[in-house]
């Protein structure tokens, strides 16, 4: 990376936008071949985490740069009140038959924030039509994180972000996401997720079930609580408690779906706990476009369709080239196999990242689904200790990695409650060598920050 090179002027593009005074100058990318990353110097980064756990193709795939250019010469966009165009059709077609019965139809939008946004209008909708005006609350998990747009924030569970904005939004209950790996005192994995389920249905009874619309959650956590899993009974208790108070149970799998936990849908991990709603982003698109859905049945489109069609919408609505990126993602995702991928290189990486712990004590938990995966930093491995605030644990871990040649996604939690960890969620397409070589670079980087 070249030092000399100046930062750009605050305020001139996004990532200069308010970066910090001192901020290190970031490498500037150059392009992108599979698992790898390439600066305008030359440097290869492994693409560690598929950015923001978006980049499930890797770079520069041929294929789809190939349908985008196809795709560009017909039409990039068409207006979807006014036309119907054959990418829409296909991507909703592929997207429908994947997700599965119940949750086949595809509410096409341009990212995570808005599916979640679209999710919860979509539900309060169909509620006023089933005759359910009284329902609009919707209970969140702290902690939990589901977009940073108005009505997506005000359902995370994100204590720092509500300080400031808090003030903005309509306040909704939250209860507590269970946790797996700092558990309260006298609890066990099980009886704490059972606790959690216990305090969602408390939750709606002091509500009034009559007033609570949905229950949002991510069935595999993001960034907000590192990878997190919960044992099935929660899941299935949270239906159970949903269908039992009429709760419509949304799931964010913006992060967890489009293959990334080794099913299509992480809720595929679990049949017994179907949502009513999920929404999906990122890896739908792998990062060719910004692309995003909000999947629910055909009987709850049905009757918001037959009351005069859903009041919502965005000019970028199933934007065309959008759609044309996500029919060739789904359609990669199918013919080379890269959910089974994600089941297999997961499995290995997680082998790989169980021998580092071994080795390097500053490794805490290792946890995740499939190649959503999360490595927690520690100080201590036996107490589980958290690296304490005034130590800048994962920027410096991320930089050394950058050195290392590794991309990094790394998280501190809202003011260190929860922990520091990593996302290990390398593009689906990785191999098993190239889990070794991150694996390799990863140790190194640990071992480094160690010393
Ligand atoms: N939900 C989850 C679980 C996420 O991880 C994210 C993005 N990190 C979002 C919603 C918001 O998606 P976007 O940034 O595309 O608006």
């Amino acid at each position: 990376m070249d030092d000399a090179r100046s930062s750009p002027e605050i305020g001139l593009g996004l990532q200069a936008f308010t970066r910090p005074p001192g901020a290190p100058v970031l490498p500037r990318i150059a392009r992108g071949d599979g698992i790898w990353l390439i600066d305008t110097d030359g440097n290869h980064y492994l693409d560690a985490s598929s950015g923001p756990v978006a980049s499930n193709l890797g770079h520069g795939h041929p294929r789809i740069l190939a349908a985008m250019e196809a795709q560009a010469r017909q039409a990039v966009f068409a207006y979807p009140s006014q036309f119907e165009s054959a990418a829409n059709l296909e991507f909703a077609e592929r997207l429908g038959r994947l997700a599965g019965p119940g949750l086949d139809r595809a509410f096409i939008v341009s990212g995570g924030s808005e599916a979640v946004e679209s999710a919860i209008k979509f539900a309060r909708q169909h509620a006023v039509i089933a005759g359910q005006a009284s329902r609009w609350k919707v209970i969140g998990r702290q902690p939990g994180y589901h977009g940073n747009t108005l009505g997506a924030l005000a359902v995370s569970g994100d204590e720092h972000a509500h300080e400031i904005f808090g003030a903005m939004m309509r306040a909704v209950p939250r209860v507590p996401a269970p946790l797996s790996y700092r558990l309260p005192p006298n609890h066990t994995v099980e009886s704490h997720a059972r606790a959690c389920a216990a305090a969602l249905e408390e939750a709606i009874l002091r509500e009034g079930p009559e007033t609570v619309l949905a229950f949002i959650m991510e069935p595999v956590g993001g960034l907000a609580t590192g990878a997190l899993v919960a044992p099935a009974s929660y899941y299935e208790a949270v239906r159970q408690i949903c269908t039992r108070h009429g709760v419509k149970l949304i799931f964010d799998e913006v992060m967890s779906g489009a293959g990334r936990t080794g099913r299509f849908l992480a809720a595929d991990h679990w049949p017994a706990a179907r949502p009513d709603i999920a929404v999906v982003a990122k890896g739908l698109s792998a990062g060719y476009a910004p692309l995003g859905a909000m999947l629910a049945s055909a009987e709850m489109v049905r009757m918001v369709a037959e009351a005069g069609g859903f009041m919502h919408g965005f000019t970028y609505n199933a934007h065309v080239m959008g759609c044309a990126i996500g029919a060739a993602v789904l359609r990669e995702v199918e013919e080379a196999d890269l959910i089974g991928n994600a089941a297999r290189m997961g499995a290995l990486l997680r082998q790989r990242l169980e021998a580092l712990a071994m080795r390097n004590p500053l490794v805490g938990d290792i946890r995740g689904l499939g190649l959503l995966l999360a490595l927690e930093l520690v100080s201590d491995q036996h107490s589980r200790a958290m690296i304490p605030l005034q130590k800048v644990a994962p920027a410096r871990v991320q930089q050394i990695a950058m050195r290392h040649g590794l991309a990094l996604y790394c998280r501190r939690t809202s003011r260190g409650a929860y922990g520091d960890w990593l996302m290990l969620s390398p593009p689906l397409i990785i191999t098993a060598d190239e889990v070794d070589i991150l694996a390799g670079r990863l140790g190194a980087v640990l071992d480094e920050y160690a010393a």
